[in-house]
């Protein structure tokens, strides 16, 4: 398909921004990564706060994933890092450089979006080279940096080809080495990979992550995908209706949720009601699950449990000291193909998913809907978090 006509508003944008990233003073090859400082940045629509007082530290050189359902605020955020939007209240700095009063055209940020907004009459290479010539950099030299960068992203035989001739992960591979062919300090992608089909993206995904690592340009990357965030990220920031939820790394994310909202974003879990006794302690049916965390004022918890941490006791389990365990009943068993998962009732009244693998050796064939069963959870696996008061 032709992008010609269809791209066209997409192509003004990118021309106009380009045109506006023009650099009309500085240095063109000061390469070194620069840590981004944001503090109580705020950006009012009407009445809705779309950021409300965001704190964020982007470390040099660090990875760092944008992650919340559509509407949360990742693209204002991206914008007003970019300098396209101008926030309400709060700063940011480009190492010790205040922005928020600098034009977009001087904070010399590369930026792909979901669009491309590749030029259609350019061919790959002279797209790649535009930021170049924009910013009065020589033929020659042009012609060296736009095969380096057609190297690094694997496109070297495609230079001359027209833009309408490559298919949509070629395409976003030219707007990628368009991004960073001016050795920006900074790198900002707005949801770069959600056009193209799973199996491309999951690929795209490996290879922006190589990229990274051999440019070392401080990367903030915006998507809804948690998986995507997961896979890609050094850090993830989680965002919900403009206030950052948490901001960890991937592991600490998905294993020590702070809250319900990234608890139930983030992999998938069940949340079940915790009390409280006299002493402080926490209890799920008879069990104390932990002691009310110190220094904590919150009158309700919640214990989080991710189906795949749970286990099915059989006979030749030893049930251990440091396992709770709870009384189920199985409503359905789903085959997925790498894994299975039973949906089970537990204690009479709460729904809780059990995960397997799907050896042949594997409980999930011979568990059926009815059968009473325990299921385990090890002690060190147990999260217990904030319930909504
Ligand atoms: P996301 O990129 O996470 O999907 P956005 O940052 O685009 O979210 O939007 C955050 C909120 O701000 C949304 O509620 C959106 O409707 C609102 N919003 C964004 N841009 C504008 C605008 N130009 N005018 C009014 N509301 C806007
Ligand atoms: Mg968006």
């Amino acid at each position: 398909m032709s992008c010609r006509s269809s791209c066209r508003s997409s192509a003004w944008a990118w021309e106009s921004f380009n045109l506006a990233t023009q650099r009309d003073n500085g240095s063109p090859d000061d390469t070194t990564a620069l840590p981004i400082h944001i503090h109580g940045l705020t950006k009012k629509y009407g009445d809705l706060y779309a950021l409300n007082s965001v704190d964020l530290e982007i470390k040099s050189g660090e990875f760092l994933t944008l992650l919340g359902p559509s509407g949360s605020g990742k693209t204002t955020l991206l914008m007003a890092i970019a300098g396209f939007n101008r926030p309400d209240a709060g700063s940011i700095r480009f190492g010790e450089t205040e922005m928020i009063f600098t034009p977009p055209h001087r904070r010399e940020v590369g930026m792909v979006f979901q669009s491309y907004a590749l030029f259609p009459h350019m061919s790959v290479a002279e797209n790649i080279g535009y930021p170049l010539k924009l910013r009065g950099v020589g033929a020659e030299e042009r012609a060296t940096r736009v095969a380096e960068a057609l190297t690094i992203v694997q496109l070297s035989d495609l230079g001359e080809r027209g833009i309408d001739q490559l298919s949509g992960g070629q395409r976003q591979r030219v707007a990628l080495a368009r991004a960073f062919v001016f050795r920006p300090r900074i790198l900002l992608m707005d949801e770069p990979l959600s056009a193209l089909d799973k199996k491309l993206r999951e690929q795209m995904q490996i290879e922006l992550k190589h990229l990274h690592t051999q440019l070392g340009v401080t990367t903030v990357y915006v998507t809804h995908d948690q998986r995507e965030a997961l896979t890609m990220s050094d850090r993830i920031a989680v965002i919900n209706h403009g206030e950052l939820a948490q901001v960890d790394t991937p592991e600490a994310i998905y294993n020590y949720p702070a809250n319900a909202f990234v608890a139930d974003f983030i992999g998938e879990s069940t949340m079940l009601p915790l009390t409280m006794n006299d002493s402080g302690q926490l209890y799920f049916k008879n069990q104390v699950i932990a002691d009310v965390p110190a220094n904590q004022s919150v009158g309700n918890w919640l214990l989080v449990v991710r189906p795949e941490r749970l286990f099915v006791l059989t006979d030749d389990t030893g049930v251990q000291e440091q396992t709770f365990v709870f009384e189920g009943r199985v409503r359905e068993t789903v085959f997925q193909g790498e894994t299975a998962f039973a949906m089970m009732t537990i204690e009479d009244q709460h729904n809780l998913s059990v995960r397997f693998g799907t050896s042949t050796t594997s409980i999930s064939n011979q568990l059926m809907p009815g059968d009473r069963v325990s299921v385990g959870l090890h002690r060190e696996d147990a999260v217990i978090i904030p319930g909504d008061s």
